[in-house]
């Protein structure tokens, strides 16, 4: 079967762990070269072989790990001129994100810019990093990961501050796609709850996955591999005239309802 992505180079930050993870496989399965771009190379979740491996061990094409603190731009700027060194950036996925925290009414400044720069900032570096060499080179697809948290509000610690993050993201996707268009599409991802992550790993037992299944139309959890192949569709030509959306990966969740 053809491959949709081949010949061209990604970056994916948070690329080591969990949905960053199975994006970086499901790009490098249609044929893209990935810049792992992480603060850490080994992931986050257990049992599981570092990125670079996998796509080395799965796949035909080439990966490598950067160090890369979302929060820095400098840090930001050196994945992306990785992946141009490496014959030029097509596609920026912006995953890398934290949630934690105490409750609300017990959050104080510091509490808010620790969500805020990986989460939103973060989000802002890739997409200035990126999106500077795209418009020059004259093409490219940038892909934020937001959350259904953008949708929906929800009460646990930590989650004011991420909500507000997601639906930022979600937001600065929708201005960016005119801002940087016509040459870059900017798109938005909003997984639902995802199976096999670090993130449902700190703040889900297995009976609340349990019940969170349930609530979806389909009866399951997301993996990393929907939010691969939703990447895929975003980054290849199957999606070349959607620019300025977001797409709920949820199973159904946040449009029948919910919790
Ligand atoms: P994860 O914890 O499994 O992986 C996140 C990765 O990001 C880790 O490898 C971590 O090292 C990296 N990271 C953290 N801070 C960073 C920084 N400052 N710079 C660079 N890398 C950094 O997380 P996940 O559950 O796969 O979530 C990935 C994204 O998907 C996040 O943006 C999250 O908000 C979003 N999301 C996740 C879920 C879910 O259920 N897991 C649901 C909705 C949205």
């Amino acid at each position: 079967m053809a491959e949709l992505l081949t010949g061209k180079t990604a970056v994916v930050t948070g690329a080591a762990s969990g949905i960053g993870r199975g994006i970086s496989l499901a790009l490098a399965r249609e044929g893209a070269d990935v810049v792992v771009a992480d603060l850490r190379e080994t992931p986050r979740t257990e049992d599981t072989t570092p990125t670079v491996e996998a796509i080395h061990e799965r796949t035909d094409a080439d990966a490598e790990y950067v160090e890369c603190d979302v929060t820095d731009y400098e840090s930001v700027e050196n994945a992306v001129d990785v992946a141009e060194e490496r014959g030029g950036i097509d596609i920026m996925v912006n995953n890398a994100g934290i949630t934690h925290g105490p409750t609300f009414l017990e959050t104080d400044e510091e509490d808010y810019y620790d969500i805020t720069d990986v989460n939103l900032k973060g989000v802002y570096f890739g997409c200035r990093a990126a999106g500077e060499r795209m418009v020059a080179n004259g093409s490219g697809s940038i892909i934020n990961v937001s959350s259904t948290a953008a949708n929906q509000g929800f009460d646990e610690p930590g989650a004011a501050f991420y909500c507000a993050t997601k639906g930022g993201v979600k937001s600065l996707t929708f201005a960016l796609g005119e801002i940087l268009g016509p040459e870059v599409r900017v798109n938005a991802i909003q997984p639902g709850f995802t199976a096999g992550t670090g993130l449902a790993a700190d703040n889900h037992d297995e009976e609340a996955e349990r019940a969170r299944a349930a609530e979806t139309a389909l009866d399951r959890l997301g993996t990393p591999e929907d939010l691969g192949n939703a990447a895929v569709f975003f980054a290849s030509d199957l999606s070349s005239y959607i620019t300025s959306e977001a797409l709920l990966v949820d199973g159904g969740w946040v449009n029948v309802g919910g919790p």
